[in-house]
């Protein structure tokens, strides 16, 4: 099967333009005729729910949280990248494409990500408008720092806590559409199935996880922007509610989901301290700018870090990297720290982590200025570990945060189910094999603010849909589907908690298929997880009962899906032959301990069918064509 990705004809910096014009339009009467779903209220959702209950559609909105408000995009610390060229120091929407097109190691689509770049300035004027307290320089302009992968400021923040104050803003906007009767909230409501008929996307089936409801809305159209499967690794930077099951019950649907072994590492995460530790917390990129990172220079140096003499500190990635120093992207970054502790150079108790120095940038800034930057992490960090960073340097190793795996859509942001759009970090789009800081939060913004308005037009425009509702026979049937699997996980009763299989999961991930990966570990880990998941499904303990409150219940759910996701995940880092951003496959390096991509044969987005439980996938490419960049070894030196 050919994918198509629909990517419009012409010059690059055209085509978005040509594309919208292209686009059949619904007039503004017409547009309260249809419904749509939108499922999540992270920037990704808000936004577009927003947005098109404003341009007159009914929109549903739902989430798994008590608000919109709590979805994990408030997480979000360090930035996002614009285009603005504010510091005049050499930026253009070209140099933000091109780096985010290295940054991704070449295994993204041009055309979206140029059009990323291009949007990138509106969302920065459409969220200013809406109030976002960024930060500014004296003169007033809004200011800018650096972030991994570009020697350019263009990254816009709101000190610490940039993903809260743009999820104000789109929830704001969400609201004033609630208000207004545009959009239905549904908080507290998870999505369970999908619902086709004629083989469109009509609807979906939640459960109400405070009765425990199972219910079905349907819709013309059915919008996921259900956020990343980071968590499958149990200890992750993400939120503890992070999930796969509404991506990969789409994909048992028919839709197909694309490099789901592209996971991001981040480099600078406060490290693991204990076995029963549930979550790991990011300390943004943004420190990078100040704070130098370093190790000592001699293997089991055990002195305090600030009895250890300059001269037998080893800043590596200055050392390594003159060029981009401490601002290396993630993936180099990470891998760096790795190696440093694996030649037995780690510091803190168990040897997994490095420092994170501010020494430098208090002696010479001066400590108020670097609280202004940064107060709030430094404040974070030293609530979690009991250590001042301002007087002390921190600690940090790499975690999982981010993926860049999800479900495949084409330049319309429509997965391979007509009706089916996807947006945000749950699909695969814009980033390849990396994610440069500061992107994802304007992924997000520019899928929900100013895409998906126009594409889902053009297809509801030119597409001619039956008139169906709640009772249609597809809806009784998937409802029926869901709760027989709700009593299957209650009937177990086995002796082992849901916890207890995600954190045995999420071990065998990290070693066997995380930051650096062999064949031979992974394909250890393809044998292994349909054990661990048959354990599962004869052992696992869910207290309650259907119709209430049970977290636990919930729980099962997502980690059911977990269990069957991270084998699609292991078959694809294995099926890919080389090394590229965070597919980092040991076999497939540079002599510098670099990615080493295989441009010949594995320049694609690879691309996944499902066959039915318990048979193969199918395998699809979407070969992946490069006309305006050249495929360069990526290099930061
Ligand atoms: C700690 C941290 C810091 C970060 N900092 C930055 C940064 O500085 N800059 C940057 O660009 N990026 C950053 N990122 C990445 C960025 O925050 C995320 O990629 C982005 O916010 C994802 O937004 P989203 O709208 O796609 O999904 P999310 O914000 O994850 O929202 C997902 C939504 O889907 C809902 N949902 C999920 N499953 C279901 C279901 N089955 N049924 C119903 N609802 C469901 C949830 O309730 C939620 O509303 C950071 C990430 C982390 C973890």
């Amino acid at each position: 099967m050919q994918l198509d990705s629909k990517v419009p004809a012409g010059p690059l910096e055209k085509k978005w333009d040509r594309h919208r014009f292209e686009l059949k339009l619904i007039n503004p009467a017409n547009k309260r005729k249809f419904d749509i779903i939108v499922v999540g209220t992270g920037l990704a959702g808000a936004s577009a729910s927003a947005t098109l209950a404003e341009l007159g559609y009914n929109v549903k909105t739902f989430c798994i949280q008590d608000s919109p408000r709590r979805a994990h995009s408030i997480a979000a610390q360090g930035g996002i990248n614009a285009a603005k060229n504010y510091p005049g120091d050499g930026d253009s929407i070209w140099r933000l494409f091109y780096d985010t097109i290295k940054g991704g190691d070449f295994r993204a689509r041009e055309a979206n990500v140029y059009r990323l770049a291009q949007i990138s300035n509106h969302i920065i004027d459409q969220c200013v408008a809406q109030g976002v307290p960024f930060a500014r320089e004296y003169g007033g302009l809004l200011a800018n720092r650096s972030f991994g992968g570009a020697q350019v400021s263009r990254t816009f923040y709101a000190r610490g806590q940039t993903g809260q104050q743009l999820l104000l803003g789109a929830y704001g906007a969400l609201m004033r559409q609630v208000h207004a009767g545009k959009v239905q909230l549904f908080p507290r409501h998870e999505m369970l199935d999908l619902v086709l008929v004629d083989g469109n996307a009509r609807g979906i089936v939640t459960r109400d996880l405070i009765s425990g409801r199972v219910e079905s809305h349907a819709a013309h159209a059915v919008v996921l922007a259900t956020g990343g499967y980071g968590n499958i690794y149990f200890l992750s930077t993400n939120g503890n509610s992070g999930n796969v099951t509404a991506t990969w019950r789409a994909y048992k649907k028919g839709a197909f989901f694309a490099n789901p072994s592209f996971v991001q590492i981040h480099p600078t995460c406060i490290p693991v301290h204990g076995t029963y530790q549930s979550k790991l917390t990011l300390m943004s990129e943004s420190l990078r700018n100040d704070g130098r990172v370093w190790v000592p220079k001699n293997p089991g140096d055990k002195r305090a870090p600030n009895d250890i003499p300059d001269s037998e500190r080893d800043y590596y990635l200055e050392r390594k990297y003159p060029s981009f120093g401490n601002l290396v992207p993630r993936d180099v970054a990470s891998r760096n720290a790795k190696a440093v502790c694996d030649e037995g150079r780690g510091v803190g108790p168990t040897g997994y982590a490095v420092y994170l120095d501010f020494r430098d940038a208090i002696k010479r800034d001066g400590r108020e200025v670097i609280r202004k930057k940064y107060g709030n992490l430094f404040q974070m960090y030293e609530r979690i570990t009991g250590e001042d960073p301002y007087e002390t340097p921190m600690m940090i190793y790499p975690a999982v945060h981010y993926v860049m795996g999800g479900l495949w859509v084409d330049y319309n942001l429509m997965s391979t189910i007509p009706g089916l759009f996807v947006l945000g970090e749950a699909n695969f789009s814009d980033h390849g094999a990396n994610r440069l800081g500061a992107s994802a939060l304007m992924q997000g913004l520019a899928d929900g603010y100013f895409i998906i308005p126009y594409t889902i037009g053009g297809y509801l425009a030119g597409t001619l849909l039956s008139d169906v509702k709640e009772d249609h026979p597809a809806f009784k049937e998937a409802e029926k589907a869901v709760a027989e699997k709700i009593s299957r996980l209650l009937s177990i009763k086995g002796r082992r908690t849901v916890n207890d299989f995600h954190r045995e999961l999420g071990r065998l991930l990290w070693n066997n298929c995380g930051m650096s990966r062999n064949d031979a570990d992974m394909q250890e880990a393809k044998k292994k997880i349909p054990q661990l998941r048959e354990e599962f499904w004869e052992n696992v303990t869910v207290p309650g009962t259907p119709g209430e409150f049970n977290q636990v219940l919930e729980k099962a759910g997502r980690v059911a899906d977990f269990l069957e996701f991270a084998e699609l995940m292991v078959e694809d880092a294995l099926q890919r032959r080389e090394s590229c951003g965070c597919h980092f496959n040991e076999a497939y390096q540079t002599e510098d301990n670099e990615a080493l991509r295989n441009d010949e044969t594995c320049c694609y987005v690879s691309t996944w069918q499902f066959n039915g439980d318990g048979k193969e996938p199918t395998f699809h490419e979407e070969p992946l064509v490069f006309e305006n960049v050249e495929l360069i070894q990526r290099s930061y030196k």
